[in-house]
């Protein structure tokens, strides 16, 4: 029996019986206090009401915390110390066909319990002095926590059917904690797939990147395509599995390669956003698919294809269409940049071409590069990673050298127009472009004089004379 160690447990208990109120912790915390996995959201359920509850306990901390009032729904909530703190009245659910929102009745512990979607999510620890740390544990959760079992406490048909969010959930709690879905509960998930679709885009992405977050992602998408739910909601990645052969000759199969980059990448960077492109860092591979004779399968641009697909996948899944897309954008449409680097003899310029186009992002796209190469051959394996250590050592020299990095064109559009007496127009672009190109491939330095006198050469091969 694992012990409530915070003290905020006693004062709960104390106001509890004081309201003479039947309460309980429930779910995650419980869940997590066995699992030994330090938690700050505590679920507190009581027989009776949960606002109630809320009150007395806020008014009896010091300093009293505020509470937020959810009416609608009968719960409350504060915050005290680092912990959340909610608060509920135990209560029955019924579900109606269209809806993920239950028809709410008040009701017992086991009813409460009931209502629960996993085994392991359904104990409850007494609070009440006279049973203090008592566990309720009707499904035999305990069991299931240490054989690392996700199950349903009811049918999981109805389990699912009712709120089709769990199939979500069960195979993200089955990622995180490492888990197995029971075999009987995983197939319902594939027998109800179709209920996804009720499931707002915006409570499937949040279990998306939580899924993403996990230290072995891949378990998670491999559970979400056997179970058919990946083809409803997400297309593009499902349709990177399988190998088509043409002549006896075959390609990877994308989807596996895809994961494998994505669990590689994991221990390198706990940026969601470097992980979502390493996802979508071949998505357009099966549309830019072709078998060309004497060549074999190509993938004829499929990071650019890349590029003008995410807006799409972002929309759709209700991830940000910000300055993150953006990010992944340029991951994806850089990512085998890097690659042919490191098997060419690397110029000083394909390097300075490189960190301009990068920027301030090199380094991840770099990690994005390392976690790519997932061959079998470990000589091969070995062989890129010294050429991505050149490469690296390489780009920082180049850095420190020409500090090409976050580029600022040393002579503005507004000289040039100056010296030349020009408005703007697209001579005064020429010659920038040509200025940063001079400088990218090395042929003048970053630094103003270089740059202000290649600009009057340029200038003068445009017909064009300074005013003074
Ligand atoms: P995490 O904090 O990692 O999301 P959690 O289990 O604490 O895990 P919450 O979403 O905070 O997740 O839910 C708290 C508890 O509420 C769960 O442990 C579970 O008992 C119950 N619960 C949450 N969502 C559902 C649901 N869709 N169906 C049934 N019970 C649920």
């Amino acid at each position: 029996m694992k012990k409530l160690k915070d003290s905020i447990f006693q004062q709960l208990s104390k106001v509890a019986d004081q309201l003479n109120l039947e309460t309980y912790v429930i779910g995650g915390y419980v869940r997590d206090l066995y699992l030994e996995r330090p938690s700050k959201d505590i679920d507190v359920v009581t027989i009776g009401s949960g606002i109630e509850l809320a009150k007395a306990v806020a008014d009896s901390l010091k300093p009293t915390p505020r509470v937020n009032y959810f009416k609608n729904f009968g719960t409350a909530m504060l915050k005290y110390k680092d912990l959340e703190i909610e608060f509920v009245g135990a209560r029955k659910e019924s579900y109606q066909r269209n809806s993920r929102k239950p028809i709410v009745e008040d009701g017992t512990l086991q009813d409460d319990q009931n209502r629960r979607d996993f085994t392991i999510n359904a104990l409850a620890i007494s609070l009440n002095q006279q049973h203090f740390g008592e566990l309720l544990d009707p499904f035999n959760g305990i069991d299931d926590l240490e054989k690392g079992i996700i199950r349903t406490p009811l049918d999981p048909d109805i389990t699912f059917s009712d709120d089709p969010l769990r199939m979500m959930r069960a195979i993200r709690f089955a990622t995180q904690l490492n888990f197995e879905i029971e075999p009987t509960t995983l197939q319902s998930i594939a027998a109800n797939k179709e209920r996804i679709k009720i499931v707002s885009a915006e409570r499937i992405i949040d279990e998306v990147n939580k899924i993403m977050m996990a230290s072995k992602p891949s378990v998670g998408f491999k559970l979400l395509e056997e179970t058919g739910i990946l083809a409803i909601i997400f297309p593009e990645l499902q349709a990177m599995k399988g190998i088509d052969v043409v002549n006896g000759i075959g390609h990877k199969d994308n989807f596996y390669h895809t994961l494998e980059v994505l669990d590689r990448i994991v221990p390198n960077t706990d940026n969601l956003w470097l992980r979502w492109s390493a996802l979508l860092h071949d998505i357009a591979k099966p549309p830019t698919k072709k078998f060309v004779e004497g060549l074999g399968w190509t993938f004829h641009a499929h990071n650019f294809v890349g590029v003008k697909m995410i807006p799409k996948i972002f929309r759709r899944m209700k991830l940000p269409l910000n300055e993150k897309m953006k990010y992944v954008q340029k991951m994806v449409q850089l990512h085998m940049r890097p690659i042919v680097l490191s098997e060419d003899i690397v110029t000083d310029s394909a390097v300075r071409r490189l960190l301009f186009e990068a920027g301030d992002d090199i380094d991840d796209l770099m990690t994005l590069c390392e976690a790519d190469i997932t061959s079998k051959n470990e000589a091969k394996v070995k062989r890129y990673m010294k050429n991505f250590k050149v490469v690296r050592q390489k780009l920082k020299e180049i850095e420190e050298k020409d500090a090409v990095r976050n580029f600022q064109p040393p002579v503005s559009g507004e000289l040039i127009m100056e010296t030349f007496g020009l408005e703007p127009c697209r001579e005064v672009g020429l010659i920038k472009d040509a200025i940063k190109d001079a400088i990218l491939d090395g042929d003048i330095h970053n630094n103003y004089e270089e740059a202000f006198q290649f600009m009057l050469t340029k200038a003068k091969e445009l017909g064009l004379k300074p005013v003074t």
